[in-house]
């Protein structure tokens, strides 16, 4: 990974914020721009590589070395608005451009009172936005999240047998991952056997599965801090036939979704494409949240495919298409495919079968 690139980029916006350097604080974002993976970090960047300082405190001052490398590095103790009040100098910037989302009030608090004579000025999804399209290594990561992800989706489903519950579903299914080379979890798997799965973001519970129950599977791999994100809803047994026309519906909704999916078009007309399908067929207030978001460093992230988005899609986003339909009482079906963002369409990156398994 190009990390120098990176803050060239963010560098080059500099002056359009009209601030003389950039703090960094919010860790995927950091990890973007450094490669540094620890759980504290922060990075003053100015115009010039030679005065932008890591800065982080004890616990790191090793990994920092071995991570960070080619900047200059501080180390702190308690201190952070001192340390930064000191890169500020040392580099003879006043007015910094800090992230809005990336600081809490007692944390801006503590700078603007303790960091004497630094202008501080909030900015919005600068580096975010940079992440957006996908260097090629970067795809690379995801793909390899989503091939743990198939590993575990093909190994679960000999084991939803009789009896089996959501937590030891989402147990099996994490074990699987871990076992495949994960180095954690996207999210906490979301397992939603019969009516659970008419809750989008059901929590694991002792429910034991049984025969006509559907599964709903939402779940990911973690790899060299990309993620994946995958749903898949099967059936245990024949299903009611309410949820079989459902799937039927979610799934030519989701394919018009990944249909509309290419460089250029904004979140609002790919989810538009989605939704029409579900409200042509008589579900559309059933369908109760956006289709989709991007996937890199974090879980959920830009572009956001939803109804009010103005979001352009640049070729190399990495997002997901995840219409659904929730009935109370019932059940439901989610289907979500990672697409890759090209110049006239997209990659659907998943190999795990979109067809509705029948257990
Ligand atoms: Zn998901
Ligand atoms: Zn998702």
């Amino acid at each position: 990974m190009d990390f120098q690139l990176r803050r060239n980029r963010l560098a080059a916006r500099l002056p359009e914020l009209e601030v003389d350097a950039f703090l960094v604080t919010r860790l995927p974002n950091v990890r973007y721009l450094t490669g540094f993976t620890g759980s504290n970090g922060q990075v003053v960047l100015t115009a010039s590589p030679s005065t932008t300082v890591f800065l982080t405190d004890g616990r790191y001052t090793e990994q920092s070395r071995r991570e960070v490398p080619d900047l200059k590095r501080a180390t702190y103790a308690a201190d952070f608005a001192g340390a930064f009040a000191e890169a500020c100098r040392d580099a003879g910037v006043a007015r910094v451009g800090f992230e809005s989302a990336g600081v809490t009030y007692r944390f801006y608090e503590d700078l603007r009172d303790k960091a004497e004579g630094i202008e501080l000025v909030p900015t919005r999804d600068e580096v975010e936005g940079l992440r957006w399209a996908k260097e090629a290594e970067e795809i690379r990561m995801i793909d390899r999240a989503q091939a743990i992800t198939d590993e575990a989706f093909e190994r679960i489903l000999p084991k939803l047998v009789e009896g089996v519950t959501e937590r030891e579903a989402a147990l099996e299914l994490e074990w699987s991952m871990r076992q495949a080379g994960a180095e954690g979890l996207s999210f906490d798997s979301i397992v939603a056997f019969g009516e659970s799965a008419a809750e989008p973001h059901h929590h694991p519970t002792d429910r034991p599965l049984a025969r006509g129950d559907v599964v709903k599977m939402d779940f990911g791999a973690l790899f060299q801090g990309y993620h994946a994100d995958m749903t898949r809803t099967v059936a245990f047994g024949e299903p009611p036939e309410d949820l079989r026309k459902i799937h039927e519906i979610v799934a030519r909704a989701q394919q018009a979704g990944i249909d509309a999916v290419r460089a250029g078009i904004t979140g609002r007309e790919a989810d538009a494409a989605a939704r029409q399908v579900i409200a042509d067929a008589g579900y559309g207030d059933r369908f109760s949240h956006s289709l989709g978001h991007g996937v890199g460093l974090e879980i959920h992230e830009g572009p956001t495919l939803r109804v009010p988005s103005e979001d352009v899609l640049p070729v190399g986003a990495v997002v997901t298409v995840e219409p659904g339909v929730y009935v109370s009482g019932l059940g439901g079906v989610r289907i979500e495919d990672m697409v890759e963002v090209t110049e006239d369409g997209c990659r659907v990156i998943p190999r795990s079968t979109r067809e509705f398994v029948v257990l």
